[in-house]
């Protein structure tokens, strides 16, 4: 990573106002779009709109073509392009020919894409934003942090302090005045405007119409009052009938701003009369800036599918923490940095997608169904493709991919680390390393490990098998846990087998875009854990679990191999988490949780990959429950603890206050154990308790369930 990326992101984890106020958002934003979305199927809403936006893109050429048909047939003029360059030009040339000297704006992410500002202005033309986010950081020289909300990173007292300037009047951090001075600053730039500029939220080929939808009327006085009005949208907004923008505008403001309705809905059909007499002047600008290549690409047509709501960005831990800036100048959050890739160059993503804890909070939320973590796993695969590894990850995954070699210098890691250790963590670190357990402890490696103990442990005979992988963490952090579930499975009457030649489940190289040695490690696995006649191959470790019933499949049709897809299928099916296994043999009644014991409060944080790619979010609870234990929901149960695999060892500065936060969430509870399914979440919030108080013990469910099955 870059040094100074590095140092924006410091910038911005020191920025209170700014972490202050994206929390505070965030944490708003999620209680008030779910009551928003009350009483709606938003499953089916956002399955229509995908259908929707998805027929588009395969249809833009189609699309473009009957827009400008109808839209010109209605007075307007359309200009296609897909170069940035002929935009500015074309709406330079049109200002030139026409005497203009000033123009308003409503907001438009299309027009920050291509740097219209900076363009017109160096052409003599004065421009003013007018939508009251924009014009905030156009006075205070900045770009946009947010899609919808251009200026959330800024306080009211900033606000008041560019304001002040502005009229040269001290004025108070006073918000409705301050919205007053805005509109008495603006209204004469709207009367004296020649041009209005506008984006578009939607544009329909069927009729030539322009969808806007604002939450402060700029838009209308834009569009209306200067006798020329230029739109700019790019051509992922054309959808194919007037019917198609009733599911959009139902969505958008649900989840932009957890609103049931924006409250101006501009519809433009064609060219309108001024209020001389004259027809307005309308020019529409389709604009593809390789939007078309986007639609070709069978992985990133989807991220067509966008409306531009920024709800991605109001769920993101790490956007609440960062805010926007630190992904650059135009798109930000976890689509911008897929936009950017595709709108700028790859080669701008290279640090901003490594920002990405793969969290999966914003897939959950999105209304045009996109798969942001899948298309950012995706940039780093052609990162990695396209520039290789660098030399560390290379070291490192040349010895993950050789078994003997990885788990020969764990052995040897266990060892070398004894004297660092005390009471099961590794507490300090020296040198270079001390990063790593600034805020939380590491679990130190086991003297003996899992695959060691196996061989020692007694199970009674069963002709019913079942295979367990164990993933690093329980090999060789966490044998114990690895021992309780063979206790739990013998009593369903299982008989275990734990194959030796598993090896690492290859997330940490797949999220890392090394998809080559992910794929090795499948083969690896799938050779190992198919050679058994077994009912099931259980894991306790979300992570793994996904990997093998997901990833294994789509590492391989990624990189376009065949030979291993039967096989991955297989295993896939064969797959199953521990917390929905023990549900299921509770159920069929080969387990039984004993009654009637009062266990004491319990608080569960769901692990990012068992909730939203396993969807078991009830199970566990549930069983918990059953237990005797009293289940006390903490805030925020399902955000990310911060761990993200290697994510915790490369960016620790982001991790740590994620996990602050997430400790801070289970004290209120008062519960004195959070359980949770995942060894590494175990990890992580073990680790940080360690370090800060030690008041709440962390458990794996299965830690906790133990005792309780019969
Ligand atoms: S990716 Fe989805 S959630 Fe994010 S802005 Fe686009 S539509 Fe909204
Ligand atoms: S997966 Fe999580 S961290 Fe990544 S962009 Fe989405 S919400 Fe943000």
């Amino acid at each position: 990573m870059e040094c100074d990326f590095k140092e924006s992101i410091q910038k911005a984890l020191q920025d209170a106002n700014l972490t202050g106020a994206l929390g505070k958002f965030s944490e708003a934003y999620k209680i008030n779009r779910t009551k928003a979305y009350e009483g709606i199927d938003f499953e089916a809403l956002r399955g229509k709109i995908a259908e929707i936006k998805s027929y588009a893109a395969s249809n833009l050429d189609q699309l473009s073509d009957l827009f400008q048909q109808n839209a010109e047939a209605r007075g307007a003029t359309v200009f296609r392009t897909n170069d940035p360059a002929k935009v500015r030009e074309y709406i330079a040339r049109v200002a030139r020919e026409n005497g203009v000297k000033s123009v308003v704006k409503s907001k438009s992410m299309a027009t920050e894409e291509i740097h219209l500002n900076p363009h017109l202005e160096k052409e003599g033309i004065s421009v003013a934003e007018t939508d009251l986010g924009e014009w905030i950081i156009q006075l205070a020289g900045q770009t946009p942090s947010h899609m919808v909300m251009p200026a959330i990173h800024m306080t009211k007292e900033e606000v008041a302090d560019l304001f002040s300037k502005e009229v040269d009047e001290r004025l108070a951090a006073d918000i409705p005045r301050l919205v007053k001075v805005a509109r008495n600053e603006l209204r004469p730039r709207f009367l004296e405007a020649d041009m209005g500029i506008s984006g578009g939220n939607i544009a329909v080929a069927e009729t030539g119409s322009i969808v806007l939808m604002t939450n402060e009327g700029n838009a209308r006085l834009v569009t209306s009052l200067p006798r020329i009005h230029v739109v700019l949208v790019g051509i992922e907004k054309l959808v194919a009938t007037y019917a198609d923008i009733a599911p959009i505008l139902k969505a958008l403001p649900k989840s932009a701003t957890a609103q049931q309705l924006t409250s101006y809905v501009s519809i433009i059909t064609g060219a309108t009369p001024n209020t001389d007499g004259t027809m307005k002047d309308l020019h529409i600008i389709l604009m593809d800036n390789r939007r078309t290549e986007m639609a070709n690409d069978p992985k990133f047509k989807q991220a067509l599918q966008c409306i531009r709501c920024a709800s991605c960005l109001n769920v993101c831990p790490i956007f609440r923490l960062v805010g926007g800036h630190v992904f650059g100048k135009v798109y930000t959050g976890g689509i911008g940095t897929i936009l950017t890739a595709w709108f700028d160059e790859l080669k701008k993503s290279e640090d901003i997608q490594g920002l990405c804890i793969q969290c999966g909070s914003c897939k959950d939320v999105c209304p045009g169904k996109i798969d942001i973590p899948e298309l950012i796993m995706e940039i780093r695969r052609r990162l990695v493709q396209e520039q290789g590894l660098p030399l560390i990850q290379k070291t490192i995954y040349s010895v993950v991919n050789n078994r003997k070699l990885f788990h020969g210098m764990l052995r040897a890691a266990s060892i070398a680390s004894r004297p660092l250790s005390s009471g099961g963590f590794l507490r300090h670190l020296p040198l270079f390393l001390a990063e790593l357990t600034d805020g939380r402890s590491l679990p130190a490696i086991a003297a003996e490990p899992f695959r060691d103990r196996f061989k020692k442990i007694v199970q009674p005979e069963s002709k019913e098998k079942i295979a367990f992988y164990a993933g690093c963490l329980i090999d060789f952090a966490y044998p114990e846990m690895g021992e309780a579930l063979i206790r739990i499975l013998n009593k369903a009457g299982f008989q275990v087998v734990f194959p030796d030649e598993q090896t690492c489940c290859g997330a940490p190289a797949r999220y890392n875009g090394a998809y080559e040695v992910a794929a090795h490690n499948a083969v690896d696995n799938i050779k190992a854990l198919l050679q058994k006649d077994v009912a099931h191959i259980i894991s306790a470790c979300p992570t793994c679990t996904v990997a093998m019933q997901h990833e294994f499949i789509s590492t391989f049709e990624s990189l376009g191999q065949t030979e291993w897809l039967p096989q991955a299928r297989e295993l896939s099916e064969k797959t199953i988490d521990f917390s929905t296994l023990v549900t299921k043999l509770v159920e069929e009644g080969r387990l039984s949780l004993k009654e009637g014991t009062t266990l004491g409060a319990v608080t569960y944080h769901d692990s990012c990959h068992l909730k939203r790619t396993l969807h078991a979010t009830e199970q566990p609870r549930e069983l918990l429950q059953k237990a005797g234990y009293e289940l006390r929901e903490m805030p925020e149960c399902d955000t990310c603890c911060g761990m993200g695999g290697s994510y915790s060892l490369k960016l620790p500065e982001i991790s740590a206050p994620i996990l602050q936060r997430k400790m801070k969430n289970i004290r209120t509870t008062g519960a004195a154990t959070v359980a949770m399914d995942c060894p590494g979440c175990v990890m992580q919030i073990r680790g940080g308790f360690d370090q800060n108080g030690g008041d709440v013990q962390v458990k794996h469910t299965l830690e906790l369930l133990e005792e309780q099955l019969a």
